[in-house]
């Protein structure tokens, strides 16, 4: 396999398809314009579209000329509601929107591996399935992905994050665990509101808040090993609104963080017990109620050895990250099919989600090459039976 290189026509076009969404920036399941714009450009390529029952995001295909394996490439393609303070030429457009995640880079990456591999259609041992995802920020894009049926059939996925810690030129990954599983907790406590300087005439809501959020710190410290990584962080309090009134409620929000299904399992249920168990001691009733997020992203041993090869092969420096208690939803690919997720180096001061973020376009000249280098070299590796790329 040599180094492949992109001519300037599609390194301009790339920058321009890159600043047309950065200024476009759309949120989870708004992404209409965006959508458009893709259908536009894969369409100007005879890039087959196919059919997607959701509102906004686009699938499509390249390959299948020649017998060989399906694969996907996954580009998220949402934004988030920040006011943009990067001071760049081609700024958001929109007051309070953003690609401050990078999500705009992802997408004009995968629709520039795009115009590239279906150059060389003819060549491809296999099929690839591009994913445009909508809502990765918000609203479970990947799960609604994942419910079309899309991926019946994929036998590996690939998707990349910016990453503004690591300079350009320098691709990060990980074996195993990459991204923390992201759930959501509410609990609601519920008392007898009284004069605050007769507190025995009712039920202090307020004090049990208390107890609960430090009794919930005690999870991770004494209910976990601590060789399983784990975050239980309360994030928001609301209660009462005067200095001499005991209030009827309280609530608390929240997130835990997480790798392992079993310890996710049990911080669940010992922040059940708690809520319950303060509740009681404090003759109160509460609500306790956990929602499920993403899952955690755990990278797939072979594939990401693959993406490490090519990489490097591609002129990368590659470094191995720690992993992260950040949640990704790619990891509800991965619940149905082997995949590996990694970063790409776009060196920036500030990090995703500022205001001030923002990505070296320079990125592109090798991120392009990569995806592409990566299903030539996954087709390839398939069609020797793996000896080549996959050891
Ligand atoms: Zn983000
Ligand atoms: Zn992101």
């Amino acid at each position: 396999m040599t180094q492949l290189e992109l001519g300037t026509e599609t390194i301009q076009t790339a920058l321009s398809l890159f600043k047309w969404f950065h200024r476009h920036p759309e949120l989870a399941l708004n992404e209409f314009e965006t959508t458009k714009k893709i259908r536009e450009v894969l369409e100007s390529h005879r890039i087959d579209l196919l059919p997607n029952p959701l509102n906004t995001g686009v699938f499509a295909k390249i390959g299948g000329k020649k017998p060989g394996p399906l694969i996907a490439l996954r580009a998220d393609i949402d934004a988030l509601p920040i006011g943009e303070e990067s001071g760049l030429s081609y700024a958001s457009e929109t007051p309070n929107r953003m690609h401050a995640c990078g999500h705009d880079f992802h997408l004009t990456n995968l629709l520039a591996a795009a115009i590239e591999l279906k150059k060389i259609e003819h060549q491809l041992d296999g099929t690839v399935l591009l994913i445009f995802q909508p809502a990765e920020e918000a609203e479970h894009g990947a799960e609604k992905v994942v419910n079309t049926g899309l991926l019946t059939d994929v036998e590996a996925i690939f998707g990349l994050h910016v990453n503004p810690e690591l300079p350009t030129g320098v691709i990060g990954v990980k074996v195993g665990n990459f991204n923390a599983a992201v759930d959501r907790i509410f609990v609601t406590f519920h008392g007898k509101g009284t004069h605050a300087a007769h507190p025995e005439s009712g039920n202090d809501v307020i004090v049990a808040t208390g107890e609960f959020i430090v009794s919930a710190q005690s999870i991770v410290s004494r209910n976990i090993s601590p060789f399983e990584p784990s975050v239980v962080s309360i994030t928001h309090i609301e209660s009462g609104n005067t200095w001499n009134v005991l209030p009827n409620s309280s609530l608390l929000e929240g997130t835990v963080r997480s790798f392992d299904s079993q310890v996710r399992a049990k911080i669940k249920e010992r922040l059940q017990e708690l809520a319950d168990g303060i509740a009681a001691a404090n003759g109160i009733t509460n609500e306790f109620r956990w929602v499920d997020g993403a899952p955690a992203v755990v990278n797939d041993h072979r594939l990401t050895k693959i993406v490490e090869r090519v990489a490097k092969k591609q002129g990368f420096e590659v470094t191995e990250l720690d992993p992260s208690m950040g949640g990704e939803d790619f990891s509800c690919y991965q619940q149905i099919i082997p995949g590996t997720f990694f970063n790409v180096g776009v060196g920036c001061a500030h990090p995703v989600h500022n205001s001030k973020f923002k990505v070296d376009p320079e990125a592109f000249k090798t991120s392009i090459p990569l995806f592409v280098a990566l299903v030539k070299a996954y087709f390839e590796g398939s069609a020797s039976d793996g000896q080549t790329i996959l050891s």
